[in-house]
């Protein structure tokens, strides 16, 4: 990988935030997806189960889960104590079975069995926070969408572009500094970014393809 960004790269944020943006899409090229699903609403059910743990866990999984219960209607009619033997694995086991089971129940009963596209209808869906509607809305709908996990929240907190913890306000401060129409692939090209590089404990730094762009004190020198 290629480090970029060029001399006197720590400019105003504006121009970072493209700047990072545009690189890290020279870097990893296509939009990553993270889950395997095949259709909107087996995505909407593997986003609930990667609450708490890692996406590859989930995929582990949900060839059973969805070859089980493909649909909403499926799923809504079946028992808890079997989801629960399937999704154990992700942790928290006994809530996101109920979770899921009711999150089809309320797709079939209130949406005609699709996934609706509102934040406010999404977040009315059990076990469905703002992260899991935010990956829905810019995954399918092409909404604009600033997702905040772990990862995206670490990576733009060392870069800089917030000082907030909560998942909520770095949501809402990102979303007034990264352009709509950007901000489903910058939250994640970040996301990749966190994965790939800017790693919790130990950053990878001196590979960072970002390293210019980036002020975090915390760096590590090669
Ligand atoms: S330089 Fe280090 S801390 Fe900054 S974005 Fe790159 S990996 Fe993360």
């Amino acid at each position: 990988m290629s480090r970029e960004g060029g001399p006197g790269a720590i400019v105003d944020e504006t121009s970072r935030i493209a700047e990072v943006l545009a690189v890290l899409t020279r870097e990893y090229g296509e939009i990553p997806r993270f889950l395997v699903y095949a259709s909107p609403f087996q995505l909407l059910i593997a986003v609930i189960l990667s609450a708490q743990t890692t996406d590859r866990q989930v995929n582990l999984i949900t060839p059973e889960l969805f070859a089980r219960y493909p649909t909403p209607g499926e799923l809504s009619r079946a028992r808890v104590s079997d989801l629960e033997a399937i999704v154990r694995p992700t942790g928290y086991f006994h809530a996101k079975a109920r979770n899921i089971r009711a999150t089809a129940a309320q797709l079939v009963e209130g949406f005609a069995g699709e996934v609706p596209r509102s934040m406010e209808e999404l977040t009315s869906l059990p076990g469905v926070g703002r992260k899991t509607a935010n990956v829905v809305r810019g995954t399918l709908f092409g909404e604009p969408a600033i997702i905040v996990d772990t990862h995206f929240g670490r990576v733009v907190g060392r870069l800089g572009f917030t000082a907030e913890r909560n998942p909520e306000r770095i949501e809402r401060e990102l979303q007034a500094k990264v352009p709509p129409r950007d901000q489903y692939r910058f939250s994640m090209m970040v996301n990749k970014h966190g994965r790939l590089f800017c790693h919790a404990r130990r950053p990878d730094c001196p590979g960072c393809p970002i390293e210019r762009l980036c002020p975090w004190p915390g760096k590590i020198t090669a």
